[in-house]
């Protein structure tokens, strides 16, 4: 019997079995396949530093800068160097075997090629996950249990906490790790707003390879063909620009769904159950932003488990406190304002979001206010608003 049992190994997962392991609890970490690089763009911000400052050793890039342009190609730059620590792009099949390698390195059992199934459940209690092993299957026993498995998971939806995801609750993302000689700035990111809802974006990740791929979000999934958007992202004449010579090689390519519109608040927690990361909806809903709200959920589940465990409640009261703590809040929160923003950016063929950076273009208060949205989740003043649609 394990203390506590987590299903997937991805970032949300991967901290949350850490955090529990250095307290010396016995922690099983399912996970399907590690050789399986999630579809990401892999754009970190500098805050993972604080859960993660071994990844500063790795030598990665430092990312100070951004590049944002509307649907009409209105540009927005805006440059972090000698002002904010730097963030970094991550290829993401290297990053989450790094974090798994901390994990197990703080003693959780990794359990590789097992596919949740299901839970096991005895007088009508939830005790442990089923998966399904290549010779047959298993059963993990735990005292608390942890849906960690993405936006693919089997548990969740059998958790009795949530319903499977809608078409128009979500995002649907290509992209591809190219390599090849290109005129990117190193430093620096590009994000191409489109005149549909959606966006696209080039990150660089080392001296010629780049991640690059795109999305539609919400009620555009219903009309936009992702693949169609994806090839006409990569032939549009301001993304080539980045590309000179056209002898660039696709070297992966993957599509997932992505939540958008902010935390499933009632589904976080139930009786011997936490759901943590995708699976509970922690993705910034304007950046697509997901692999440090991520972690955060995961480092309060654990926090939550760790206190359930020592104090011998584990009740549903009990883990109630992840919902309630008040790093899970403060997203809560910061994503609803980003949900009520998604419709006005869009609106009239991003005519909204195209007039905020012509303005910025011309208006050093307006510039500050537009990057403080954009950057570090500041609301806009209804100034602004009445402005744009004027
Ligand atoms: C195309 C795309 C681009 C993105 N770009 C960015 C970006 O640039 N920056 C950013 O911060 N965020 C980005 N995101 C969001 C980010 O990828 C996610 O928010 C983040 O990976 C979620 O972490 P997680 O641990 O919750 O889930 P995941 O990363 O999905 O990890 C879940 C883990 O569970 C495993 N698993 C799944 N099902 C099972 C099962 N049944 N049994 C056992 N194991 C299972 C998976 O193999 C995986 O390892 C992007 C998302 C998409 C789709």
């Amino acid at each position: 019997m394990f203390d506590v049992v987590i299903s997937g190994a991805g970032p949300a997962g991967c901290r949350c079995a850490q955090v529990l392991a250095e307290k010396g609890f016995e922690v099983a970490l399912i996970e399907r396949d590690t050789n399986w690089r999630k579809p990401c763009g892999g754009a970190v911000s500098s805050r993972i530093f604080k859960y993660y400052p071994q990844l500063r050793k790795l030598n990665y890039a430092p990312i100070t800068g951004i590049t944002m342009y509307s649907g009409d190609y209105h540009e927005l730059s805006y440059s972090w160097k000698n002002i904010r620590d730097y963030s970094i792009n991550v290829d993401r099949l290297e990053f989450d075997n790094f974090i798994r390698a901390i994990a197990v390195d703080a003693g959780a059992h990794l359990f590789d090629k097992n596919l949740s199934v299901d839970f096991i459940t005895k007088n009508n209690r939830r005790i442990g996950i089923k998966t399904k092993i290549p010779s047959g299957t298993k059963e993990y026993s735990g005292k608390i249990l942890i849906v960690a498995d993405g936006m693919s998971s089997k548990l969740a939806p059998k958790s009795g906490l949530k319903g499977k995801w809608k078409i128009d609750e979500i995002g649907l993302c290509k992209c591809a790790i190219m390599v090849g000689e290109n005129s990117l700035d190193k430093h620096s990111i590009s994000l191409f707003f489109r005149a549909y809802k959606g966006y696209g974006w080039i990150f660089p990740l080392d001296e010629n390879r780049f991640n690059i791929g795109c999305g539609t979000w919400l009620d555009e999934n219903l009309t936009t063909n992702l693949n169609q958007a994806f090839d006409e992202f990569l032939n549009d004449s301001h993304i080539k620009k980045f590309f000179p010579i056209s002898q660039y090689k696709e070297i992966w390519k993957g599509a997932y769904p992505i939540p958008a519109l902010g935390v499933k608040e009632k589904c976080l927690y139930g009786e011997t159950i936490m759901i943590i990361g995708d699976a509970a909806g922690f993705v910034s809903p304007i950046s697509g932003e997901g692999i440090h709200p991520c972690v955060v959920s995961g480092q309060t589940a654990a926090e939550v488990a760790i206190n359930a465990l020592e104090t011998e409640d584990i009740s549903t009261q009990s883990l109630k406190k992840y919902k309630q703590h008040p790093n899970i809040k403060k997203m809560i929160r910061n994503f609803k304002m980003k949900v009520s923003m998604v419709e006005f950016l869009f609106e009239n063929k991003g005519q909204n979001l195209s007039k905020m950076f012509e303005l910025a273009g011309t208006d050093d208060k307006i510039r500050e206010e537009v990057i403080n949205m954009f950057l570090f989740s500041i609301p806009p003043s209804k100034e602004l608003l009445l402005k744009i649609q004027t």
